[in-house]
């Protein structure tokens, strides 16, 4: 059965229905689904703190974690002159941390999103060292429906 998008009504097909996402209920075709998807996410608050100005809670959903290894690389490299080491190298670790750090949270908007959610509260951020020069970043918090206060 072919399916439609609900967006653009793209129609499906044999092949094409492969490259369909159902969210929430509805199918999307792949170039919606991305747009939908990216749209949404971009909606849904993240904090450390457990409340948002000018919104309470109104329903705690659940609480959420995501894992993400993250490859530090030095001691593979080691071989450059000592101050390249601890200069360039920590610079290039610290901007993959960053972007775990950044993936972890855009994983945790995805949850909330995926459980009807809007914004994550009380987020907390862990690293742990795993052996083979791997780190792991670990990101909970709790996915709440926020509503404006009046
Ligand atoms: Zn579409």
């Amino acid at each position: 059965m072919a399916l439609e998008c609900c967006s653009c009504n793209e129609k499906g097909g044999f092949l094409k229905d492969a490259l369909f996402q159902k969210i929430i209920g509805k199918d999307y075709c792949k170039d919606c689904a991305a747009k939908f998807v990216k749209t949404a996410l971009e909606k849904i608050v993240i904090t450390t703190t457990n409340n948002v100005d000018g919104y309470k809670v109104k329903r705690y959903i659940d609480i959420e974690s995501v894992e993400i290894v993250v490859g530090t690389g030095i001691f593979s490299e080691i071989g450059g002159d000592i101050s390249d080491f601890f200069g360039a190298r920590s610079g290039a670790f610290e901007q993959k941390l960053q972007k775990g750090k950044k993936t972890a949270l855009n994983l945790l908007r995805y949850r909330a999103f995926e459980k009807g959610g809007n914004a994550v509260i009380a987020i907390d951020l862990d690293y742990t060292e795993f052996s083979g020069n791997r780190i792991g970043l670990i990101a909970n918090g709790t996915v709440v429906e926020l509503e404006a206060q009046d």
